[in-house]
């Protein structure tokens, strides 16, 4: 029987990837297996910043050294190339163009400066802020007013204030989080002409007819944020597997400068991948 499950290996090249990192693929790994399914690896060196080739270049190698394979990839070709966010530039533009012709997006121009000003409750450390609504105009924009191109501004999308997203996460049960308390008008696009994570990764898990989503419970938030922008582009959302983050001995949450824990790290100190899989617990 063919399956149509399809899961993805989404890492970002902007270091070595952990032991965290590995638990989490290898789940995805799993449940592809088990479910007889297709996996991809996608690039996600979306920040031409903070990725780095010789970084790409290294998670692939170390995926394949612990034992991880997939069908699809940079590497590999598939039928939804290509599979490298740099190079999937008019798939976002197109996603942004929906957003902003449905009135869902508008334009900020709130500085670094003027958000840190403005500093909200404690969020998770990676987490957006509670964008506190300054330039969020009154209504949708007029179609007339629509640019060509979002370069330039910050674009944001609106939050339904008040609404609790709900869904369920196949680890950790029932979800829910509420648009403009757990989470606020949240960016898709940065001035500096780069998409935000969010429109991204949504743009390429639609296009590449993903089914369920494996990742790190880091994202569970954002995860309420994306179904609403499935919803804004009438798309179905794909199922949700979220893993626990894995911690160091000293209880901070394991990140890429725990370079003591990198794949690399491990293998050069002569463990082997079935040593590093017991290390998952
Ligand atoms: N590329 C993202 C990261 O490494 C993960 C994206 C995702 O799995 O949705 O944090």
């Amino acid at each position: 029987m063919i399956s149509s499950y399809r899961g993805r290996l989404a890492p970002s090249p902007t270091g070595l990837l952990h032991l965290g990192h590995a638990r989490t693929f290898w789940t995805a790994y799993q449940r592809a297996l088990k479910s007889g399914g297709t996996l991809v690896m996608r690039n996600e060196d979306l920040d031409p910043q903070r990725s780095k080739p010789e970084y790409a270049a290294a998670m692939l190698e170390d995926l394949r050294w612990l034992g991880i394979g997939w069908q699809e990839g940079p590497d590999v070709g598939g039928p939804y190339v290509p599979y490298a966010q740099s190079q999937r530039g008019e798939f976002y533009l197109e996603t942004w163009r929906r957003l902003v012709r449905e009135g869902f997006v508008y334009p900020c121009r709130c500085s670094r400066k003027d958000l840190a000003r403005i500093a909200q409750a404690p969020h998770d450390e990676d987490d957006e802020p509670l964008y506190p609504g300054t330039c969020r105009p009154a209504s949708a924009l007029d179609e007339t007013a629509v640019p060509e191109s979002p370069a330039g501004l910050n674009w944001r999308f609106r939050v339904p204030d008040g609404e609790a997203i709900a869904f369920e996460d196949g680890h950790f049960g029932p979800q829910s989080f509420v648009a403009g308390r757990d989470f606020g008008d949240f960016l898709v696009w940065r001035r500096d002409d780069v998409p935000a994570y969010q429109l991204a990764v949504v743009a390429d898990d639609a296009a590449m007819r993903i089914t369920e989503v494996v990742r790190g419970a880091d994202l569970l938030r954002s995860t309420a944020r994306q179904i609403l922008l499935y919803r804004a582009l009438n798309l179905e959302p794909p199922a949700w597997f979220h893993c626990p983050l894995m911690h160091d001995a000293a209880g901070q949450r394991l990140a890429k400068r725990h370079d003591a824990l990198s794949l690399r790290a491990l293998r050069e100190q002569g463990q082997t991948p079935e040593e590093v899989i017991a290390m998952f617990g």
